[in-house]
């Protein structure tokens, strides 16, 4: 592994590094081993003002206003270019501030910044309105308008592609941007300013403004001048953000929030299915993704089957540095989640839930780290705490169920919505049950098939909206109609 370079920390506004306000810093840790790795500009509100102020100019004055939708969609893609080419250094950062596995920084979160980026740059000279039929004596016509500044805030779960997410459609469209990373992970964002300036996007067009939820993400939320919000975190937080654009200026919210994900598994699947599922992807990220799958429902006939298969193969996960190649799960990403997964998992067995497997910190080398061991719960009930609440940590709960109906009942009784697997060798079966599950991706025989040109967003308290694709770029956009009346013009002209 190279030496890993760091960003510069201040904050980003009008293509410059500047101090905040206050001139404060805070300090963000690697979770391995618990070391400080560098202090970071703290913004506040002041800082948030500036931010905003400069996105403003831009959007209505500056370069970016004045430029074509073809040259838009260039410079988006230069920064594509830019992220392949820093993808080492990037994944590295990710991997410092996150404690995500090296592999899965630099395969799936950075290749998907690029990717979605990519995807989204190509959009760009694509965004047209529309022509009304009404009469011969009425014209009407959809302007499709930049929605203005927006602000963006982002999860430390998958920092910089969570981000870039929002960046892709958001440029796509014509807006301009305050960003706000999670204050545990700023580093990749600030990475990417260098990035963007180098790809030519005017000043103005993006600022970072690093720091608190509590400031910088409440003064963005409740900003007057701000037209948009897009935000990915909790549903609480999801909640104060659509509170503090309801007490202001009325602006619009995309929310991306949290999930309690049904897995569910036929008795017709492919055995290797679950294998493969142990293996490759339940553990994820160590599950602190939106959309883990940590509710797995099993049908009885294959129930022993898959608690032994899946079992055997979640005993070959390896916990550990997560620089170390073959490494499946790191650590979390802070002593916070660290303790709060841990609660959880005190809760399940308080409740009466059988640890079948885990259930406890794991210990690194030198007793540091934030490592959690991935656990399995079994003998749960659809009423206990760790089947109803999101963990975001590496414990699932395996149910049994009997019929179709009773497990589409069981999946949906949850305040959440925002994916669901399905697994069996019947497309109509599988058909049928995803037409019935009320979340927002269904996949089946898969699992996290999430791509930049298929929707992503949640039912229910998992969110409103969609990042990602088409939809995605609507949400950034104002429809203005123009009517023009013929006979009007032609009362003038005679
Ligand atoms: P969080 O809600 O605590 O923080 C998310 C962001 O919001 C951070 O930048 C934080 O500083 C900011 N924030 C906190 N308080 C704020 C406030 N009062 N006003 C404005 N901003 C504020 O969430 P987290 O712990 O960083 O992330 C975990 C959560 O994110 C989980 O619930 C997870 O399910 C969810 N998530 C959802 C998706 C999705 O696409 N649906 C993706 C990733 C993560």
């Amino acid at each position: 592994m190279s030496k890993v370079q760091l960003p510069n920390t201040k904050l980003f506004i009008n293509n410059e590094w500047v101090e905040s306000v206050s001139g404060k810093k805070f300090k963000t840790f690697n979770p391995v081993n618990e070391e400080l790795i560098c202090e970071v500009s703290e913004g506040d509100k002041a800082d948030v003002d500036i931010a905003v102020k400069a996105a403003r100019e831009a959007l209505e004055n500056g370069e970016w206003s004045k430029m074509t939708s073809e040259d838009r969609g260039r410079i988006i893609l230069k920064f594509a270019d830019l992220i392949e080419k820093h993808k080492d250094n990037l994944a590295q950062l990710e991997t410092l501030d996150n404690g995500k596995p090296l592999t899965a920084s630099k395969g799936y979160d950075i290749t998907q910044s690029e990717k979605t980026l990519r995807y989204f740059g190509g959009w760009a000279d694509k965004i047209q309105g529309k022509t009304i039929p009404i009469s011969n004596e009425y014209t009407s016509i959809t302007r499709h308008e930049p929605i203005g500044v927006v602000a963006l805030i982002v999860a430390w779960n998958y920092p910089c592609m969570l981000l870039c997410w929002k960046l892709g459609p958001a440029l796509a469209a014509g807006c301009t941007i305050v960003a706000k990373p999670s204050e545990f992970t700023p580093l990749t964002a600030l990475y990417l300013c260098e990035l963007i300036k180098e790809a030519g996007f005017p000043p103005g067009v993006f600022n970072l403004v690093n720091g608190f939820g509590a400031t910088v993400g409440s003064a963005l939320s409740h900003h007057m001048d701000i037209d948009k919000i897009s935000f990915t975190g909790s549903t609480i937080t999801g909640r104060l953000i659509m509170e503090g654009a309801a007490k202001s200026n009325l602006k619009p919210v995309t929310l991306e929030l949290g999930g309690k994900s049904p897995n569910i598994f036929f008795n017709d699947c492919d055995v290797n299915h679950i294998a493969q599922c142990a293996k490759d992807y339940v553990f994820a990220n160590s599950m602190q993704s939106c959309c883990a799958p940590s509710r797995f429902f099993v049908q009885e006939n294959i129930y022993e089957a898959f608690l032994q298969i899946f079992t055997e193969n979640i005993k070959l996960l390896k916990v550990g540095d997560p620089n170390v190649n073959g490494t499946n799960l790191g650590p979390l990403v802070s002593k916070q989640q660290h303790d709060r997964v841990l609660g959880y998992i005190q809760k399940g067995k308080e409740e009466g839930a059988t640890c079948h497997l885990g259930g406890g910190n794991y210990h690194h080398a030198d007793g540091k780290g934030y490592f959690v061991q991935p656990t399995i719960f079994t003998n749960v009930t659809d009423d206990m705490t760790i089947c109803k609440e999101e963990i975001f940590g590496p414990v699932v709960v395996i149910l049994p169920f009997k019929t179709v109906d009773e497990v589409i009942k069981r999946a949906n009784n949850t305040t959440y919505g925002l994916a669901a697997g399905v697994w069996t060798k019947d497309i109509s079966l599988a058909l049928n049950v995803s037409n019935k599950l009320k979340s927002g991706s269904v996949w089946i025989n898969e699992y996290y098939s999430i791509m930049p040109s298929i929707p992503f967003g949640g039912y229910k308290q998992s969110g409103i909206g969609r990042d990602l694709s088409e939809y995605a770029i609507q949400s950034y956009l104002s429809v203005k109609a123009v009517t023009i009346a013929h006979k009007t013009l032609h009362a003038q002209q005679q």
